[in-house]
């Protein structure tokens, strides 16, 4: 198998919505599509991915390093013994003359060019990439569904109590049973109102997390912490700055409800880091990283390993990104479960077409690769790109 080709281009992700930090407005990702010479019903099977959402698309670190280094490799250097594509060794072309460190500054191209060379491989052959991670990183099996639960709650422009009462009414409609909603874009009484609202609404304040998106001062991350201590709500997430590891730790001390954090963390080392020196605690603490933007599927299984011999969980890993990537490495891995979101980011977020919430839950698709093909609007941007 050969790689005859990478393409990519920045697609806005068009939203009105805000978190604590920051809207959406500007924000692109990156849709990519690598194309192999292996030819299905007359086609050649290429695979795709994009960037995932809230960090801007890196096309031009791709054209310039990424997408060159892997073309001019000797096919032979990219193929396993089999024959086939080999992420690990498309990873390490694409590392070929990178200085160690500054991982962010490239882990999402090359996380988001490995991720579509999964998707190719799953689909040469032709089975769901879930069950390709769950054979070669797991013991093969996998539970038939996953849990999943809402990232939603933003701060909206007509934002008030009723449309946020009204978002939790429709997810819980929809059929889920846990959501996370925004924090720290308002005063604390204006968020223990919303948080209060939305737990009116739910089975228990323990289904609701909140999430400050790394954007409170430490002493509003404190005053937050007191505020929300005695809810016992799911998790407290990003309630300091993704790095400062020292002031989670500190939080971790008094504060005795799970937090959860590192969809801002984008390598290994940034994990290993926050285990070592963050505080954080293996008994009840959210890892979050977000595959595409943190090397991809290969370094995450790596990256799952490496926090379960550091004494963590699986369980507790709840990739950011509600999309189809990530929901292919937390069925496929046995990961905690999976985000979601349900009518925001036009055609990046939701899932393929089919896939039905029941009690918290999605049952297991069968498309083969990540299933990108199932999801209309998506496909018909990856299908120009490759046919571009
Ligand atoms: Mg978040």
């Amino acid at each position: 198998v050969r790689i005859t080709g990478i393409f990519e281009k920045a697609v806005p992700v068009a939203s009105t919505m805000r978190n604590a930090a920051f809207d959406f407005s500007e924000m692109t990702t990156s849709v990519v599509a690598v194309v192999t010479d292996v030819v299905r019903q007359g086609k050649p099977v290429v695979g795709y991915a994009f960037n995932s959402t809230g960090r801007y698309a890196c096309g031009a670190a791709m054209r310039a390093r990424f997408v060159p280094r892997i073309l001019s490799a000797a096919p032979e250097e990219l193929v396993d013994d089999a024959g086939l594509i080999d992420p690990g060794k498309i990873l390490q072309r694409m590392m070929l003359r990178e200085k160690p460190g500054g991982d962010a500054e490239r882990s999402v191209p090359i996380g988001t060019i490995e991720t579509a060379v999964w998707d190719a491989l799953a689909k040469i052959l032709d089975r769901p990439l879930w069950h390709v991670l769950a054979d070669r990183f797991a013991d093969g099996t996998t539970a038939a569904t996953v849990p999943c639960y809402v990232g939603g709650g933003w701060y909206r422009p007509e934002g008030d109590l009723a449309a946020l009462s009204d978002e939790v009414k429709r997810h819980l409609g929809a059929g889920y049973t846990h959501i996370k909603i925004k924090v720290g874009g308002a005063s604390i009484k204006d968020d223990l109102a919303r948080i209060e609202t939305a737990i009116g609404l739910m089975a228990g304040a323990n289904h609701l997390a909140v999430d400050a998106n790394a954007a409170l001062s430490i002493g509003r991350m404190r005053d937050y912490a007191v505020a929300l201590a005695s809810y016992g709500l799911r998790w407290f997430e990003e309630p300091c700055a993704p790095l400062d590891y020292g002031s989670f730790a500190g939080l971790a001390e008094t504060y005795r409800p799970p937090l959860a954090t590192g969809e801002n963390l984008f390598c290994l080392q940034d994990v290993e880091n926050l285990f070592s020196f963050g505080g954080f605690r293996r008994d009840r603490d959210i890892l979050q990283v977000d595959p595409p933007q943190a090397y991809g599927v290969g370094a995450y299984a790596k990256m799952v390993a490496c926090v379960e011999a550091l004494g963590g969980s699986r369980q507790r890993i709840f990739p950011h990104g509600g999309n189809m990537m990530s929901f292919a490495l937390v069925a496929g891995l046995g990961l905690g479960g999976c985000e979601s979101y349900p009518g925001v980011f036009a055609a990046f977020g939701g899932f393929a077409d089919g896939m039905e919430v029941r009690d918290g839950h999605i049952a297991l698709p069968d498309h083969p690769g990540i299933g990108f093909e199932a999801q209309p609007a998506l496909y018909k941007l990856m299908r120009e790109l490759a046919d571009a």
